[in-house]
């Protein structure tokens, strides 16, 4: 796919993910000569600001880098351009529209254009009726795209309803559902480790598969994002949108190609088949924790009612491990374990897949340990561990251990999630993002869980820096566990 020149809009250009995320990513994709030779970035919000204003904010962090080609950036500092509005009034979209074309006319820029939405999510439906409204979504004289960020609705409900919204102006093809985690190498990976070597894949079912696990760990709290955090809590943050994806990839049947219809398609069936969750799943299948106060390395860390922004009788869990089951021939009866929380004692994203005991251990009672572990991060890389002889006399087994990091690769750099999803969404390929009935299916199995937290419920607490609840060690039978990639940091017992 060619990459035609374009004029990208930020909406919420004044914010922390513009800032932080997708102008350092644009900068990376125009330092590496990624972006077509003539592109615009209109950065639109209600913040004061002008062209080098905005240029002199925008810049700040990337110049202070020791590494930065100073010259490339003052070029690319060109290309930035600012225009004061506020979105919800539809009377300013005519000014937009006449600053898009004149910057078009300058640069000599096809109209296509990207509209990015960088805002709250209260404005997904107001920013796209307005861009309507002045023929912004006509794809006459050359493409228009929409780029949503997370969260897609609060619920089930409001997802549908911002989908029905979306629908009356744009269609489904101009629609660009960023879920960052989709764009990360590593995730990608797997589809490569799964479909492009014949060794995995035979395995990769119920007959040889004992359990899955997918641990999302952060070892940080929620630092200055309380009042977001508090809303959304781990399940909407993290299980709702990236670990499910994640589980996709790993559960999914082999695409016949790659591109965009073809690799959701099958991500669609297979949260399709996601055993929703009933009243006993979510008594004994489902445990809701909350970080208590601790002490880690002389340091005193707060408990998640005492962190800013969070009411101090708050309920939001911030960890969450669930038992869930995908219905379909390939996964009969594997249990997948999936965790994600705050304050854990390191921050690793992983999937594991442990394999089956062989069915008659001839070496010892006790076979070794045959898992494949895929770290999405970080260190990403995979990791396969299994048993050799012990050298002496006997067959004692012990366990060793292939493992691959990423970054011993030669030309190892990585993209980030970010420079490569605005790289697809400018291409048009709309392969790694979510589409509407994707979403959908994962907000109707996890719906049950947000509907059981409306009533009175378990919340269990465990120390800052642990990994969480000892109540989610009931989830298991039969000698199954999480993996810990490391010990608890404290001792403390959970209050
Ligand atoms: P933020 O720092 O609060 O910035 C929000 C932007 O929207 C600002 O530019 C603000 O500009 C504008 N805005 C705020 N309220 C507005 C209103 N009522 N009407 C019009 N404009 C308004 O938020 P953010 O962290 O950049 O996040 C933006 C979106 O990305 C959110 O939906 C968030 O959930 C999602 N997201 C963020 C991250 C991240 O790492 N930051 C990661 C994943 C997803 P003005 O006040 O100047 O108009």
């Amino acid at each position: 796919l060619t990459l035609e020149n374009n004029c990208i809009v930020i909406f919420g250009a004044s914010g922390d993910l513009t800032q932080r995320m997708l102008i350092p990513a644009l900068y990376k994709l125009y330092s590496h000569q990624k972006l077509s030779s003539s592109f615009a970035i209109l950065g639109v919000s209600r913040s004061t600001y002008d062209d080098q204003s905005f240029r002199d904010k925008l810049i700040k962090d990337l110049a202070s880098d020791d590494n930065v080609d100073h010259e490339s950036l003052d070029k690319f500092c060109e290309h930035l351009f600012y225009q004061v509005m506020d979105p919800e009034n539809k009377y300013e979209y005519k000014a937009l529209k006449q600053r898009i074309q004149s910057i078009e006319t300058a640069l000599k820029i096809k109209s296509n254009t990207l509209f990015y939405l960088a805002t709250p999510p209260s404005l997904y439906s107001v920013i796209p009726q307005n861009l309507a409204a002045h023929g912004l979504n006509i794809e006459d004289d050359g493409w228009k795209r929409l780029v949503i960020e997370k969260p897609f609705g609060y619920d089930l409900e409001s997802a549908i309803a911002l989908d029905k919204s979306l629908y009356q102006d744009f269609t489904e093809d101009q629609i660009y559902r960023i879920d960052h985690y989709l764009g990360k190498e590593t995730v990608q990976n797997m589809l490569v480790l799964r479909f492009a070597n014949s060794i995995f894949e035979p395995l990769w079912n119920s007959k040889y598969i004992d359990y899955i696990e997918v641990t999302g760990a952060e070892d940080l709290g929620i630092g200055s994002r309380g009042g977001y955090y508090d809303n959304a809590g781990a399940m909407r943050d993290m299980i709702q949108n990236h670990l499910l994806q994640v589980i996709a990839m790993v559960a999914m049947e082999p695409p016949a190609v790659i591109n965009a219809d073809s690799m959701r398609d099958e991500v669609v069936k297979v949260l399709q088949c996601l055993k929703p969750l009933n009243e006993d799943d979510l008594k004994h299948n489902l445990v809701l924790g909350q970080y208590t106060k601790s002490h880690v390395r002389d340091e005193c860390l707060l408990s998640y009612r005492e962190e800013k922004g969070v009411p101090e009788d708050s309920r939001t869990e911030t960890y969450i491990a669930l038992k869930m089951f995908i219905k379909n021939w390939r996964w009969d009866g594997v249990p997948f374990y999936v965790r994600t929380a705050k304050r854990m004692p390191t921050r690793v994203t992983e999937v594991v897949i442990n394999f089956k005991k062989t069915p008659h251990p001839v070496f010892s009672a006790n076979p070794p340990d045959n898992k494949l572990i895929m770290r999405i991060q970080p260190d990403e890389g995979t990791l396969l561990s299994f048993g050799l002889k012990k050298p002496g006399a006997g067959f004692e087994t012990e366990p060793v251990a292939m493992d691959f990091h990423y970054s011993n690769l030669k030309n190892s750099e990585l993209l980030s999630a970010y420079e490569r999803l605005l790289l697809d969404v400018l291409k048009g390929d709309a392969t790694l993002f979510s589409r509407s009935d994707a979403v959908s299916a994962c907000w109707e199995f996890v719906q049950p869980i947000l509907d059981y937290k409306k009533n009175k419920f378990d919340l269990y607490g465990y120390a800052a820096g642990t990994w969480g609840p000892i109540e989610a060690e009931a989830l298991f039978k039969n000698g199954q566990t999480w993996r810990s990639p490391c010990k608890n940091l404290t001792d403390t017992d959970y209050c």
